[in-house]
C-alpha cells in the first residue's frame, strides 16, 4: 500500500543508458524527481556515477553528503558562495556579465561553460559570448573544466528541424571554442537526445540524463526502461447511488443508472493529478474509471459487484504506467512524479542503506 521506489530499477537503467557509449551525468534536480534524493544518489553512487547535476545550492549540498568524491554542479546562477567553496561544488556560467560580476569568488571554483542555443534560459547565447567567456576564463586563470548545453526541443515531436538547427548551432560553437581549450567534460544530452544518438554529439563526453533513470520516456516509449514508481491505494466505502444522483462536490457528474460507488482516500492533495482520470485504475487486474473529478483527498470509480471495501487499488503500477497518463496529453511524467506528496506512506525496494525521508512502511 502507498508508494513502492523501485531503487533497483533506477540501477538497471542507469546501466542500460550507459550501454548506449557514454556514462551518466545523473540529473537529481527537484528531491530526484521527488524520488527521493538520499536513496536515489546513493544508490546511483554505489553504481558507480561520479557526476551529478543540480538546480540549487541546497540540493547539491544534500547530494554531497551521500556522494562525497563526486562533481556536483549548479546549473542555476550562484550568488550565493559559501557552500559552493565548502562542499567544493561545480558551477554553471550563466553568462559573461555574471561571470564578471563574481570574479572574486571564482578562484579555485570548477565552472562549466553553458551555452545557449534556443532555451532563453542560462548560458552564453552568441557564439561571441562563449569565446568572451573562454577568453575571461584564460586571462584569469579560472578553472574551466566543462562544457555543456540544455536542448529545449529534444522530445518535442513536431520540431525536428528546429531541434536539429540546436544541435548543429552546439557542434559548431563547441568544436571551435575545443580548439582553444580542453574540457574535461562536455555535456548536453538529456534522456530524450540520448536516444537520437546524433553523430554531431559525438564529441560530448557524458549523457546528462534525469526522467531516463526514472523509467519513463516522453517521447516514444522505450521498451528497455523499468519503471521505478508504484502507487497503490484502497477502496474505504461503496455506495449504491441511483440515476440522477452526483458523486462529490459539483454536479460533474450524474450517474445514468444505479451505479456502484467506490471511494478512495487520495486526491490532488497527495499530488493524484486530475489528469490522472483519463485513465482507468485497476482492482485485482480489472478495469475501473473514475468517475467525476479527483478531489483534494479523495476520488471515486465506478465498480462492479465484485469490489469490496479494503481492496487494493492499483493507482500506477504494471497495468497503468505514469506514461500511459503521458501520452494521454494530460500531464508529463516529471509532473506527475513532482507532484506527489510525501504524505502519502513511502517505502523504498532494493536499496542497500537507504531509509526514506518520511512515513517509511513495510
Ligand atoms: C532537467 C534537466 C535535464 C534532464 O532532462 P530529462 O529530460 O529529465 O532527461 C538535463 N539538463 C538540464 C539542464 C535540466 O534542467
Amino acid at each position: 500500500m502507498g508508494v513502492t521506489i523501485d531503487l533497483n530499477a533506477i540501477r538497471e537503467n542507469k546501466r542500460r543508458i550507459e550501454a548506449l557509449g557514454r556514462p551518466v551525468f545523473a540529473v537529481v534536480k527537484n528531491n530526484a524527481y521527488n524520488l527521493g534524493m538520499k536513496p536515489v544518489v546513493t544508490t546511483l553512487y554505489e553504481e558507480g556515477v561520479r557526476h551529478f547535476m543540480v538546480t540549487t545550492l541546497d540540493e547539491a549540498t544534500e547530494v554531497r553528503s551521500s556522494a562525497p568524491d563526486a562533481r556536483v554542479l549548479v546549473m542555476n546562477p550562484v550568488y550565493e558562495w559559501t557552500s559552493v567553496h565548502e562542499q567544493q561544488l561545480d558551477v554553471a556560467i550563466g553568462s559573461y556579465d555574471w561571470l564578471v560580476a563574481q570574479r572574486s569568488q571564482l578562484d579555485g571554483v570548477r565552472l562549466h561553460l553553458k551555452l545557449d542555443v534556443g532555451m532563453n534560459r542560462f548560458g552564453a547565447k552568441t557564439y561571441d559570448e562563449a569565446l568572451a567567456i573562454l577568453a575571461y576564463c584564460q586571462d584569469e586563470g579560472l578553472d574551466l573544466v566543462g562544457l555543456c548545453t540544455h536542448f529545449p526541443l529534444a522530445d518535442a515531436d513536431n520540431a525536428e528541424i528546429e531541434h536539429s538547427v540546436h544541435v548543429e548551432r552546439f557542434a559548431d560553437w563547441s568544436t571551435r571554442l575545443m580548439e582553444r581549450q580542453t574540457f574535461e567534460v562536455v555535456h548536453a544530452a538529456n534522456s530524450a537526445a540520448t536516444l537520437q544518438a546524433d553523430p554531431r554529439l559525438g564529441h560530448c563526453t557524458h549523457v546528462r540524463v534525469g526522467i531516463f533513470l526514472y523509467g519513463y520516456s516522453s517521447v516514444e516509449p522505450v521498451d528497455w526502461l523499468i519503471p521505478a514508481f508504484r502507487w497503490e491505494t484502497e477502496v474505504i466505502a461503496i455506495h449504491d447511488i441511483e440515476a440522477g444522483a452526483h458523486v462529490g462536490y459539483g454536479t460533474g457528474y450524474t450517474a445514468e443508472s444505479r451505479e456502484r460507488i467506490a471511494v478512495l482516500p487520495i486526491g490532488y492533495g497527495d499530488g493524484l493529478m486530475r489528469a490522472r482520470r483519463h485513465l482507468p485504475v485497476h482492482i485485482q487486474e480489472k478495469a475501473f474509471p473514475f468517475v467525476s473529478n479527483i478531489f483534494m483527498s479523495h476520488s471515486f470509480l465506478r465498480v462492479d459487484a465484485s469490489v469490496q471495501i479494503g481492496d487494493r487499488v492499483e493507482l500506477y503500477g504494471n497495468t497503468t504506467k505514469i506514461d500511459d497518463i503521458t501520452r494521454t496529453g494530460y500531464a508529463n511524467n516529471s509532473e506527475q512524479l513532482c507532484a506527489r506528496s510525501w504524505r502519502v506512506p513511502h517505502r523504498y525496494e532494493g536499496g542497500n542503506v537507504c531509509t526514506p525521508p518520511t512515513n517509511q512502511f513495510v
